[in-house]
């Protein structure tokens, strides 16, 4: 019988300025599990080969950099480089890092750097990495930043897919993955211009939310738990990209809003200083629109 030849795509997986939820979020994705994605062939001929994550992988200290370091040298342009996590810019990275290599500590700054020039691809994976997010929250004594800004200030042109969420959904992780093996690097027009895929990010959740009859009837929940549009109780729907009311968490059991807790605005820029206080309304000087309001206008 004659075997066909399974393509190794390498994955690095950076955690910098995190929580880790993302790698929580993305390892509790169902179709297909987190093990069919890395044992088996995620798609007919394609393997996914994580060669390292911070969090998940046996080994530890020197090895697995020396690991990291292989996989940059033998797949030079060939692996996928995946970030979590904001990256810290003050004091020259110090308040970042990765491991130690020789004695001496490898900043998260560095690493996002030496690895990122080198991808095939990089993903931004959680809001902190797309934008910042939390870790770039009022204060930020550290300087965190997300890749794309990043990558502008190093000049860094690797091509670059941001998977926003406060946690992203792991269909939207997984989905992008699939879509790159099979399809190739996402075309300009396949992102929006803040170079999510349209495919999760096209729609705000406002146009696509099964409360949007309450809304423009004026029927509005005074109390989480009431029946009724969020909008008064602070929902940043009208404002926000993702496909939750249709896609639903936790394997399509529920989504924020049907839980009777407002969308915080989790996939935006900007997320959490721009929709804070979270919980407040939020006067919009423009009225939502059906369609993305850069088309629109
Ligand atoms: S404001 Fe929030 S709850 Fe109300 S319709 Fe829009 S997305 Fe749904
Ligand atoms: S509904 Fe809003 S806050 Fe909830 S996960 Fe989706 S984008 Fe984030």
């Amino acid at each position: 019988m004659e075997h066909k030849k399974v393509e190794e795509y390498p994955i690095i997986w950076l955690q910098c300025a995190a929580c880790t939820g993302c790698s929580v979020s993305i390892l509790n994705s169902e179709s297909p599990t987190i093990k069919n994605m890395l044992i088996d062939e995620v798609l007919p001929g394609k393997h996914l080969n994580l060669r390292f994550h911070p969090t998940i992988m046996a080994g530890a200290g020197e090895a697995v950099i020396e690991e990291m370091e292989k996989t940059r040298q033998n797949r030079n342009g060939s692996y996928i480089l995946v970030v979590e996590g904001a990256i810290p810019m003050a004091e020259g990275g110090a308040y970042g890092y990765i491991g130690e290599k020789d004695g001496e500590p490898i900043s998260m700054l560095s690493s996002v750097d030496f690895l990122g020039k080198e991808a095939m691809a990089v993903i931004a994976l959680g809001t902190c990495a797309a934008f910042g997010g939390i870790a770039a929250a009022y204060g930020n004594p550290g300087h965190c930043t997300g890749v794309a800004e990043f990558f502008k200030s190093r000049s860094i042109t690797t091509p670059l897919i941001n998977i926003p969420g406060c946690p992203p959904h792991p269909d939207w992780f997984v989905g992008t993955i699939a879509s790159v093996l099979y399809n190739g690097l996402p075309r300009a027009e396949d992102l929006d211009e803040y170079k999510r895929p349209k495919a999760f990010y096209g729609k705000l959740i406002h146009e696509i939310c099964p409360r949007r009859a309450d809304f423009e009837e004026g029927k509005f929940a005074k109390n989480f738990n009431e029946p009724g549009c969020l909008y008064e109780l602070g929902c940043k729907g009208p404002v926000t990209y993702a496909d939750c009311p249709i896609r639903l968490w936790n394997g399509g059991v529920n989504w924020c809003v049907n839980a009777g807790s407002p969308c915080i605005g989790c996939c935006e820029p900007g997320f959490p200083d721009l929709v804070s206080p979270l919980y407040e309304k939020m006067i919009l000087e423009v009225l939502p629109v059906v369609g993305r309001r850069s088309e629109i206008e």
